[in-house]
């Protein structure tokens, strides 16, 4: 039985005011749960989250890290830094890093690798865009992007999260449809299987991409969908707390 797993990504969202009150809401009411929970914040933020969160079941973690261990890289941030704030989880190949920062597919499985050697777990993003979906592409695009982190994580493919966010239903109020979402999972679970079938069963795959507290318990009810990755709806911690309890 894999544990369902709810993470939000904050995106470039919050200032400590704002981030108090949504933190101290998920706190007060992640209590309790059957799921994992983690919040993933802009990096400034993360002493905050630290702060506010030790003592709570609710993890942190950064939305992207460099692949580099330090050194003359300006503006970057090395996942050493980041376990330093004791995140657990570090988003890595988000669809807006991939399309806003070209982040290449081999890139994105770096990060992962750096994410791993820090001792922390990446949260290894795949999805299709409309025009690939509509070319009949999507399974050649996940499994392409999926297959890159595979190949260089290689025995510890049970430490990943993958998230399945097609970038169409992202921020747009469009989801994928449980079968939809289902069948790309099921076949993200299938590549796994190949790599290590043992693994297979205990990797935690999310799907992401407008999901709300109204459209989340259906979601989770797919055999192969174990949580959600939650843009917009992790910003109120009442909604966020809907989807961590349909979980
Ligand atoms: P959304 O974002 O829930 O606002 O669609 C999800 C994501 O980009 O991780």
């Amino acid at each position: 039985m894999r544990r369902k797993l709810v993470v939000g990504n904050w995106k470039m969202n919050g200032n400590r005011a704002a981030n108090a009150s949504l933190l101290a809401g998920i706190v007060a009411g992640a209590n309790g749960s059957n799921a994992s929970c983690a919040v993933c914040a802009p990096a400034p933020y993360l002493a905050q989250c630290q702060d506010a969160l030790s003592a709570s079941p609710v993890a942190w973690g950064a939305q992207d890290v460099s692949a580099q261990p330090g050194g003359a890289f300006t503006g970057e941030v090395a996942a050493a830094m980041l376990a330093d704030f004791a995140c657990k989880y570090v988003i890595v190949g988000h669809s807006e890093r991939r399309a806003y920062h070209g982040e290449s597919s081999e890139l994105v499985a770096k990060k992962a690798v750096a994410v791993l050697d820090a001792g922390m777990t990446p949260i290894v993003c795949v999805g299709e865009t409309l025009a690939e979906r509509e070319a009949g592409q999507t399974a050649a695009v996940v499994s392409s992007q999926l297959g890159a982190v595979l190949d260089l994580v290689g025995e510890r493919v049970a430490q990943i999260v993958v998230a399945y966010e097609p970038v169409w239903a992202i921020g747009t109020g469009k989801t994928a449809t449980p079968a939809m979402a289902q069948e790309v999972h099921a076949q993200l679970r299938a590549q796994l299987m190949a790599k290590n079938a043992v693994a297979a069963e205990t990797v935690q795959i999310l799907y992401g991409g407008s999901m709300k507290p109204d459209n989340a318990l259906e979601l989770m009810a797919q055999p192969d969908i174990d949580g959600g990755l939650i843009g917009g709806a992790a910003l109120k911690a009442a909604d966020f707390l809907a989807i961590l309890n349909a979980a």
